[in-house]
């Protein structure tokens, strides 16, 4: 332990030397969601056309191996069914395509928590859940496990 500490604190003040190592770890601690304002705004807009219904999209985007998951691009899954309680889509009806990274749904209440069922059907790398009223302030991310991951919206 001992050695370890003194490890990194060596690097923090080693500016060029283990900048590399150094970022690297950070990052990889750091998971990050980057949404892009217009598939935010995508996201809300369908939210509100499928209210009180869930509504459910997949989202394209990229994962880099630092952590971070940029999402710039939604698609209207085919034969999607949706309910004020369940949203949902059979997956392997999807065209295989790298590309589609998770979901966004949105939930008709008050809370953005993956239910029991969301994480039963998670798709991808990323769940991206909003509430009502369906505003930047109640979009959510979250990974498999129901962790919560953090989102920033550009
Ligand atoms: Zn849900």
């Amino acid at each position: 332990m001992f050695f370890n500490f003194l490890k990194n604190k060596k690097e923090a003040f080693n500016a060029n030397g283990n900048e590399k190592s150094k970022n690297k770890k950070v990052e990889y601690n750091k998971r990050q969601i980057i949404l892009t304002k217009q598939s935010a705004d995508g996201i809300i807009t369908y939210s509100k056309t499928w209210h009180p219904h869930e509504g459910i999209l997949i989202l394209q985007g990229k994962s880099k191996k630092n952590g971070e998951i940029r999402i710039d691009g939604l698609v209207v899954p085919p034969f999607a069914s949706s309910g004020p309680y369940y949203s949902g889509f059979p997956t392997n009806e999807l065209p295989m395509d790298l590309s589609y990274i998770g979901t966004a749904h949105s939930h008709p209440g008050r809370s953005n928590r993956p239910s029991l069922q969301d994480l039963n059907n998670f798709f991808g790398l990323v769940s991206i859940i909003i509430s009502y009223p369906y505003e930047y302030d109640t979009i959510a991310a979250y990974d498999r496990n129901g962790n919560n991951i953090s989102l920033i919206i550009e």
